[in-house]
């Protein structure tokens, strides 16, 4: 990543990013652009440089964050009605790891409002379009972000990824993405969707900068008791040279030229000398029902503290205290919000909640099981993404379940709180961007990240 210099000013920098975000406008990459704010602490880099102060490891590097970011600056609106007006107190930690290295925020990245989807479809602010074609979706949850990284817009870029959301639009759009290992990066400041598989990652277009950014963030914060003492600073423990292969994902399913292109990407580490093996984990197939059950729960939660008192939105009609409640929420939640709030309260009802959530969490147990049963035979395991690749926009959007369906490879992970990192795989004849993505047992973030490199280096060749 270039960092900023006498030279190659950090002014320069912000003001090429800026830009740039102007001149891609129409593919919807931005919420919000904080050009004055970057440009004065641009011009602070550029001070300390000029001092000859340590202006950090990211001196500089203009970023696009995920519109569910909470900072003191700006909105933060989760691409909602309902936090438009919101104005934050705090600082995400994430965030301010990132700015104490120099990094520069240029702007908040569109996103399926509150993470909730697969195709940033979901934005009260309207879609975001694939870097590689504008009739294509970006992916979701993080669709902004994803792009403003193929389009050469910033480095990097941070995302959240519940079941996806960072993954998924990594791969529809050509770019590096990884979901850490649950806990190794504090949700301290982020807007929660389900707190038992939410983490926060990035985009970039390298595994080096993604292994920067993680060496950055990663570590226990006490602000959030579910962060992991540091591990990553750390070697990874031992080099991977054997490669797991899911027999239970049936590949003579996904789109062919998916097929294709794992499969090249399983050449590509054979001939580096990794071993093949094969691993049954017949629970996978639950795993997006589990997800779905699971996780609308969590978020039936985690969303019923908008109720137009706390933050945010109210709606001004409003007669009475059950009023405020209903008519801000049904205002402010776009329809694939509040179909997960009904899912959720359903599945946790009394009547259902040992039908539905219950056996869902013991389904869950049996996928951590399978996961540390396939970690005991292989050092990793490459999975596609996703079993098509980007879609057009408006294809799922009026049937749900058909959307969730797209999820089907990048959940599971979550449910296991297991790391990924998804890796550009080529494209299909029609110039659209493919990916697939290496899974490893939880604080192998490094090692999976080396593979990752290891694979661009080799393909070089
Ligand atoms: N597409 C998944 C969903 O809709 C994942 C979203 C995410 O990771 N935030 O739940």
């Amino acid at each position: 990543m270039q960092i900023a210099t006498k030279e190659h000013t950090a002014v320069e920098m912000v003001k090429a990013a800026l830009e740039k975000a102007k001149q891609y406008e129409d593919y919807h990459v931005f919420v919000s652009l904080n050009e004055e704010i970057a440009l004065k602490k641009a011009a602070e880099i550029d001070a300390k440089i000029k001092k000859g102060e340590n202006p950090g490891r990211l001196a500089g590097v203009p970023y696009a964050c995920k519109d569910n970011f909470l900072s003191k600056e700006g909105n933060t609106t989760a691409s909602s009605k309902i936090l438009e007006p919101f104005k934050s107190p705090i600082t995400a930690t994430a965030i301010k790891k990132l700015e104490d290295e120099g990094a520069i925020m240029i702007g908040r990245t569109n996103m399926d409002s509150f993470a909730h989807g697969s195709s940033t479809e979901n934005s009260y602010f309207g879609p975001t379009k694939n870097a590689h074609d504008k009739t294509r979706v970006a992916g979701g949850s993080s669709g902004g972000s994803a792009v403003a990284v193929a389009l050469g817009i910033v480095p990097f870029a941070t995302g959240t990824d519940t079941g996806g959301s960072i993954r998924q639009p990594a791969s529809f759009n050509g770019v590096y993405g990884i979901k850490p290992t649950y806990g190794t990066i504090s949700r301290y400041g982020v807007v929660a969707m389900a707190s038992s598989t939410d983490c926060i990652g990035f985009f970039a277009d390298s595994a080096e900068d993604l292994d920067l950014l993680m060496d950055i963030c990663a570590g226990q914060d006490p602000y959030d008791m579910t962060t992991l003492p540091d591990y990553y600073t750390e070697e990874a423990p031992h080099s991977f040279n054997k490669v797991g292969v899911i027999k239970d994902f049936d590949l003579s399913k996904v789109d062919p030229e998916i097929k294709a292109a794992f499969d090249h990407k399983l050449e590509t580490l054979k001939s580096m000398g990794m071993e093949v093996v094969e691993l049954d984990m017949p629970a996978l197939k639950y795993a997006l029902a589990v997800y779905y059950i699971i996780v609308p729960a969590e978020i039936s939660s985690n969303l019923s503290r908008h109720d137009g008192i706390r933050y945010g939105y109210r709606n001004e009609e409003a007669k009475s205290l059950d009023e405020v409640y209903g008519k801000s929420r049904n205002d402010g939640f776009m329809p694939e919000n509040k179909r997960r709030i009904m899912i959720g309260n359903f599945v946790l009802s009394s009547g259902f909640y040992d039908a539905y959530y219950n056996k869902a969490q013991k389904a869950r147990t049996v996928i951590i099981k399978q996961y540390e049963d396939a970690f005991k035979k292989c050092d990793f395991i490459l999975t596609p993404v996703t079993p098509n690749p980007a879609f057009k926009l408006g294809e799922h959007t009026s049937d749900p379940v058909s959307m969730y369906l797209e999820d089907i490879m990048s959940v599971p992970l979550n449910l296991a709180g297991i790391p990924g990192v998804a890796i550009p795989a080529g494209e299909t004849k029609d110039s659209i961007s493919l990916g697939v993505q290496l899974v490893g047992p939880r604080r192998s973030d490094k090692a999976l990240l080396k593979v990752a490199a290891d694979i661009a280096k080799q393909e070089e060749k």
